[in-house]
């Protein structure tokens, strides 16, 4: 038992606008490793990628039709060969003659025109009759015209979704340097808490706060490489920490950051590397910590699993975003109305856990009910975190508050 009790943290109170510039300023960008553009999807690029050659690298067909030399009509050619996709013809179409020819196939030597089928009268006896005689170039694609060879396709700073992956294909760059997705490790603290199974006995809680941020960093874009739980013994914790610090780029734990005789987490790190904040005017989560040790950076969260969640959104996300090259590294905002009154904290910025819908033109945003940290249900279902400016007035229904948008949003119809 400690000698003294301490009753004022000696950390400063950092505004969370101050906290979040001192996090972003000490995370950057993973060293780029090169991977099979198949396993790359949300990853961001650390590479220009450039077309390796005209796209499509020669003249094709935009449509079923034929191949012919262009000039006043009707006509009536002689059908000389057909070109399907990926069959090219070595006949060469005359002024009389055409060739068959699908859509992608390459245009055959001799001709500059391709005659849609419908603008043909059909096809009898080897011979077609030209209805509406082509001008010179009609459904064509020139080579190139998707791009050039050499063109920037991708830029670096890129994320990969969809289109880029497809891009990533149609040039044939098939490995691909990114940046990684951080390695996280994940540690809950507390005597008190236990494993989810089984019933836990009185005075103890289930370890929720584990599984809540493995899933919050997997959903970040993090890779959880390492995850476990601790007792408050700081001899076992430094083992703990020391373990999950060697195969991490972050840190996550829970718990043991507050003000009392077994929160060990703040002298901990502080004799592994150095704490950058230790409070931030912030509800729920004042206690949130941040150090790095090493070329590791640690987020201590609050234990209650609505602070660690919150904090986690609020400050972890971003600098996970970072780490993987992201540039957007924050929620949409947006200005919400609010449904019902709302209190405000006296002391903190708070960010309440709500339901923010799209409404006849407007956005109305509801708690979720009772805000207590311990209660996880008022984060089951939300959408949104309402930014509730400290002050301790009691906004009224209909007041405009900020809201960062977590998910989706429901959508009623425009009124009439
Ligand atoms: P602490 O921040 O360590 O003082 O923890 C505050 C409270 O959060 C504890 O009294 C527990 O009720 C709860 N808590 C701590 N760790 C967890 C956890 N891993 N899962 C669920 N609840 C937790
Ligand atoms: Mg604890």
């Amino acid at each position: 038992m400690p000698g003294t009790i301490r009753t004022t943290s000696p950390y400063p109170m950092l505004s969370v606008a101050e906290a979040t510039r001192e996090i972003l300023s000490r995370v950057e960008p993973l060293p780029p490793v090169r991977l099979d553009f198949r396993t790359v999807a949300g990853l961001v690029l650390a590479e220009d990628v450039l077309a390796d050659d005209d796209l499509p690298p020669t003249r094709r067909a935009g449509v079923d039709g034929y191949a012919v030399v262009a000039r006043p009509g009707p006509l009536r050619l002689r059908v000389v060969g057909e070109v399907t996709a990926g069959n090219a013809s070595s006949v060469t179409v005359e002024p009389d003659t055409a060739v068959r020819i699908m859509t992608g196939g390459v245009l055959p030597h001799g001709a500059d025109a391709v005659v849609m089928f419908e603008d043909t009268g059909g096809e009898q006896d080897g011979y077609v009759e030209v209805v509406r005689p082509p001008r010179l170039g009609d459904h064509i694609q020139a080579a190139g015209v998707d791009a050039r060879s050499g063109q920037v396709v991708l830029r670096a700073g890129q994320q990969l979704h969809s289109p880029e992956i497809g891009m990533l294909a149609a040039v044939g760059h098939t490995a691909v340097s990114v940046h990684p997705r951080p390695r996280v490790a994940v540690l809950a603290t507390g005597d008190e808490v236990v494993a989810p199974d089984g019933t836990p006995p009185p005075g103890f809680v289930r370890d929720s706060n584990q599984y809540a941020l493995i899933a919050a960093a997997e959903e970040a874009g993090g890779q959880v490489v390492w995850s476990g739980h601790c007792v408050d013994d700081p001899a076992r914790l430094r083992v703990a920490v020391e373990a999950a610090l060697g195969v991490a780029d972050v840190l996550i734990t829970s718990g043991g950051v507050s003000m009392g005789t077994r929160d060990l987490l703040k002298p901990l790190l502080a004799d592994l590397g150095e704490i950058h904040f230790g409070r931030v005017a912030f509800k729920p989560g004042k206690p949130l910590t941040f150090a790095t040790v090493q070329r590791t950076a640690v987020f201590a969260l609050p234990g209650f699993p609505v602070s660690s969640l919150v904090t986690f959104e609020v400050f972890v996300r971003p600098a996970l975003r970072r780490l993987q090259g992201l540039t957007r590294l924050h929620r949409p905002r947006v200005t919400v109305e609010l449904e019902h009154p709302i209190e405000a904290s006296r002391y903190r910025l708070e960010y309440q856990r709500a339901v923010v819908r799209w409404q006849y033109g407007r956005l109305i945003g509801t708690a979720t009910g009772r805000q207590a940290s311990s209660r996880l249900l008022n984060m089951i279902g939300a959408n949104a975190l309402l930014e509730i400016p400290s002050g301790g007035e009691i906004l009224p229904a209909g007041a405009r508050v900020t809201a960062l948008l977590t998910g989706e949003i429901e959508d009623a119809p425009a009124q009439g």
